[in-house]
């Protein structure tokens, strides 16, 4: 089953981990896929490949999701290039993990404007288009850990606990407009993110899961897939965690 047939998807930081997993997915379900990214332009140029491979339609644009005028220009052009959008994936995200009483302030600021900053950024540039059109799903990455409180993260679980609230307000405001808006809550997913922990950290979040391993983003990627679809017209404003029962 074809699940997003000729949709046309941007996916903030889709050029590596996670982002990467959900624009070949949606690739190989039918959609047109652009992605923004900072740094990595090999993987940029390698995921450009694998997509076109798929003989769907690829965009990458260099843009750092911070910046609110920058997002609107992305957006313009993706649409120009796309002749419409359909799909908004707020994935982009870092970590920069420290003790409060250590956190400098731009560990605070930096983790704060990427994760939480640029979801509204892309959300308020893609939301009139969207209200317009009376369709479109906005799916946003949170975490898990923005459903609770971990040592040494106060700067990225307040983002993604501020992700959550801005997920759920978004669903009200567009909900009357046909659109879907939803935030995927991943645990501990094996990326490049999560490569640079300890393997204390590690080990704990494999005892922590129900099923007693770490996850993969093609995991994460399966739930934006079925989100970003019609088959799930009927959802909205939801967190649903993709963790295996890291949090439960
Ligand atoms: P990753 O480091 O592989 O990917 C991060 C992506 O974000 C990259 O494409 C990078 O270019 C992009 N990015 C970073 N800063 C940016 C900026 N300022 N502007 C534009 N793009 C920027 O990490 P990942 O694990 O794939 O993370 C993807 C998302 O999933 C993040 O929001 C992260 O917080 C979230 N998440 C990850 C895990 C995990 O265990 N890996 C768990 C929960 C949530």
């Amino acid at each position: 089953m074809v699940l997003l047939k000729d949709k046309k998807a941007l996916i903030t930081g889709g050029s590596t981990g996670i982002g990467a997993a959900i624009a070949i997915g949606f690739a190989r379900h039918g959609a047109d896929v652009a992605i923004t990214f900072v740094g990595e332009k090999e993987d940029a140029a390698e995921l450009s490949a694998q997509i076109s491979s798929l003989e769907r339609e690829f965009i990458s644009i260099e843009a750092d999701v911070t910046d609110y005028s920058v997002a609107g220009k992305v957006v313009s052009s993706v649409v120009e290039g796309f002749k419409g959008l359909d799909i908004l994936v707020c994935n982009a995200g870092i970590n920069i993990d420290s003790a409060v009483w250590k956190m400098e302030e731009n560990e605070w600021d930096s983790v704060i404007d990427v994760n939480l900053k640029g979801c509204f950024n892309y959300i308020r540039a893609v939301s009139p288009i969207f209200k317009n059109q009376k369709s479109g799903k906005i799916i946003t990455i949170s975490s898990i850990n923005g459903l609770r409180g971990k040592f040494g993260l106060s700067n990225y679980s307040a983002s993604k606990a501020g992700i959550i609230g801005l997920t759920k307000s978004v669903a009200k405001e567009m909900g009357r407009y046909d659109v879907n808006v939803n935030s995927v809550a991943p645990g501990f997913i094996e990326t490049a993110m999560t490569a640079k922990l300890s393997s204390e950290i590690r080990e704990g979040a494999i005892k922590e899961s129900a099923l007693g391993r770490l996850g993969k983003p093609e995991d994460v990627a399966n739930l934006v897939l079925f989100l970003a679809s019609d088959e799930a017209k009927y959802i909205t404003g939801q967190v649903i965690q993709v963790d295996g029962g890291q949090l439960i």
